[in-house]
């Protein structure tokens, strides 16, 4: 009989992709999906590190799933899985450990399980791992669907634990990004996200003329946006975070040329304040940020910039904090997504004189909420009265007639009264009345 596994996934896209590769890798050997309930024979936690409270998360689904069945297999797969290491056999609601990079073994490690009921591990050392783990997914929301192309980061930010469970830099083959485009295309998807740890890395390992070091900072990425473009089908690409780094001028205009590239931008800035930033670890002042923004600003008409901010980080003081709410005031992104600083074992900031209060976080971050309102707001307003072209998502439940929701190339999200249907494209007046600025 089939062998029945459940899935719960924690944390970020890049967990979510990955989850559904481990999914269709199981199926492709004839595992059957079930909903993670009681009644699996396996159950596996792609579970997430990001912050103390994320590992807390992840040990309390390794323990619910025990609890749930005492006699099924539990895995913990991905970051967290990869910081505690082989300690976490010691666990006894934990039958499976499995790090990054070795997700692809998953059925391998299962079905060794059920053949000798022993605990079963898969762990390296993330750091000197040089190769991307090819897993193909169809990982898709609504009607987007995301796309792996990178894999680690070697930034090392101050505050940031990714880099120690995920490794250092390891792109897609730019061919296999392409299969996986197609593939999507002929499905149907017509929006696709490019998502990664660190995409504007994107090349930095690749040997020879096309590789980073030879070509230049965000080439390989642009060089794989512009094959991309010509794939039919593919109407609409979005990207994960940029580095500011990426945004040079030859670089906004090849970005500029593309067919398909949504006027949509991610560039963390964390700090508007240059002592902060240098605290962060980040390699940017703010007036080079700023900078960044005005090249896109030139190339696209009205692009939405959209950041995040940390407030709170150790030592930041009030005028840092003050340089901070000035900045953003100057830049008015489209959203901020403001994150009070939490602390994170084993990382350098978790080690830094000056942590902040926990009151004085909240108080700064209703400031920037506040703030983000009002220049999302702002920004929004600039398109009423404009027409925009709408991908029809989702349509509200129990109407007389539908409502859609769905949204522009500048990911303004709006109401749409139409007979249309999911992957739709409409063309829509933007009004006061049809913009939903109150989720993301
Ligand atoms: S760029 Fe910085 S914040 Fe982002 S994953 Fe790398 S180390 Fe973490």
């Amino acid at each position: 009989m089939a062998i029945k596994v459940a899935f719960h996934n924690l944390g970020c896209k890049v967990n979510s992709y990955e989850t559904e590769a481990m999914l269709a890798g199981l199926k492709k050997r004839g595992f059957v999906e079930v909903p993670f309930e009681e009644g699996a024979d396996v159950y596996v936690i792609n579970t997430c590190t990001v912050t103390n409270i994320a590992d807390r998360k992840s040990r309390q689904m390794l323990h619910r799933a025990k609890a749930m069945d005492p006699d099924a297999a539990v895995v913990a797969v991905g970051c967290y899985a990869q910081a505690a290491g082989e300690s976490l056999l010691a666990d006894e609601a934990v039958d499976i450990v499995v790090g990054n990079d070795r997700k692809h073994e998953l059925p391998d490690l299962i079905e060794a399980w059920f053949e000798s009921h022993e605990k079963q591990s898969a762990l390296d050392d993330i750091g000197k791992s040089r190769r991307f783990e090819e897993m193909p997914a169809e990982c898709s929301e609504h009607t987007r669907a995301f796309l792996k192309i990178e894999d680690g980061c070697n930034q090392f930010c101050a505050y940031c634990l990714i880099p120690y469970v995920r490794g250092r830099v390891r792109s897609r083959d730019p061919e296999d990004v392409l299969e996986e485009a197609r593939r999507l295309a002929e499905k149907g998807w017509s929006e696709i996200v490019l998502t990664g740890i660190h995409i504007s890395s994107y090349g930095l390992d690749f040997e020879g003329d096309a590789g980073m070091r030879a070509a230049g900072y965000g080439a390989p990425l642009i060089a794989l946006l512009r094959r991309l473009d010509e794939i039919p089908g593919i109407r609409r690409i979005r990207l994960g975070s940029l580095e500011p780094r990426l945004i040079t001028p030859e670089n906004a205009a090849a970005l500029a040329s593309l067919r398909t590239l949504c006027p949509h931008f991610h560039l963390s800035l964390q700090s508007g304040c240059d002592e902060t930033l240098r605290r962060m670890n980040r390699k940017y002042t703010a007036a080079e940020f700023a900078e960044k923004v005005r090249l896109l600003r030139e190339a696209f008409d009205r692009p939405a910039l959209t950041t995040d901010v940390i407030v709170g980080f150790p030592g930041e003081t009030e005028e840092e904090f003050a340089a901070t709410v000035a900045f953003l005031e100057e830049i008015r992104f489209a959203q901020t997504h403001v994150f009070r600083y939490s602390r994170r074992k084993g990382t350098v900031a978790d080690r830094m004189p000056d942590q902040i209060p926990e009151p004085v976080k909240a108080e700064r971050s209703a400031v920037l909420l506040d703030l983000n309102r009002k220049n999302r707001l702002a920004y929004a307003k600039q398109f009423i009265g404009e027409r925009r072209e709408v991908l029809l998502e989702t349509a509200e439940e129990g109407a007389d007639s539908p409502v859609w929701t769905g949204y522009t190339p500048e990911y303004l999200r709006l109401k749409v009264p139409v007979n249309g249907m999911p992957g739709q494209y409409v063309s829509v007046m933007v009004k006061e009345e049809n913009l939903l600025l109150t989720e993301e």
